[in-house]
């Protein structure tokens, strides 16, 4: 089984990506993680990657191939695995594509996290940090028991930078123009949509429920 997934900042995609994880028993790969990986670990690729990510920017569709190559050669891929943050571009999928051919493995199920940008940006803006201890509440689902304050350590609870209403509705907007020419790619009908601004276990259930029905369409080709 081989599922990518997509969706915009703040809509829940860790979480899922965990869950689906966890109840496949596949690898969840993260290009993001594999470069903040080299960033920490102060290599070439990580000192190139850093520069990019930095500025907001893509790192080169080459260098992603190439990793996403060879992480998908290792053994704990043979049953399947998840894709987060992969393919970003059009040239990234069109590669995808030849090297799931060339390795004899099915086409991918598609995912698409879909929560409208309001939606996103009322959850955003609800995020508050510890400045202290850095701990994350949010005003809507977990608010700290004192309003304003840490609940272990009192400090004055502050809204990060990236959590402003003006730079999510850019970030939503560089993630609609990155992914939609890609979901395009794939087209209407390969692409499941679930709902994300449900509850995290009903967007779990959602997923899995269109994992199945893929499933039982592919074997349905196949015969
Ligand atoms: P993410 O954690 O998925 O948001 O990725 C963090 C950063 O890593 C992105 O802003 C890009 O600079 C880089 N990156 C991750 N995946 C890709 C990809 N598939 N193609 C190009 N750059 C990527």
């Amino acid at each position: 089984m081989i599922l990518l997934l997509f969706g915009p900042p703040g809509c829940g995609k860790g979480t899922q990506a965990a869950f689906l994880a966890q109840r496949f028993r596949i690898p969840a790969i993260s290009t993001g993680e594999a470069f903040r990986a080299e960033c920490k670990a102060g290599t070439e690729l990580g000192k190139l990657a850093s520069e990019i990510m930095s500025k907001g920017g893509l790192v080169g569709d080459e260098i992603v191939n190439g990793i996403v190559a060879s992480r998908i050669a290792q053994p704990d891929c043979a049953r399947g695995f998840l894709l987060d943050g992969y393919p970003r571009t059009v040239p990234q999928a069109s590669y995808l594509e030849g090297l799931l051919k060339q390795r004899g493995l099915p086409q991918p199920t598609v995912i698409h996290m879909d929560v409208a940008a309001d939606a996103l940006v009322t959850r955003l803006t609800a995020r508050r940090q510890c400045p202290e201890c850095r701990r994350i509440y949010n005003l809507l689902s977990q608010p700290p028991r004192i309003a304003g304050q840490c609940d272990d350590d009192s400090a004055p609870l502050l809204t990060r930078d990236d959590d402003q209403e003006a730079v999510i509705r850019r970030r939503l907007q560089a993630f609609e123009e990155q992914t939609g020419p890609v979901l395009h790619w794939y087209g209407p009908w390969a692409v499941c949509r679930v709902d994300a601004a449900l509850p995290p276990e009903l967007v779990s259930q959602a997923i899995e429920h269109a994992v199945a029905e893929r499933s039982r369409d592919s074997a349905v080709l196949a015969r």
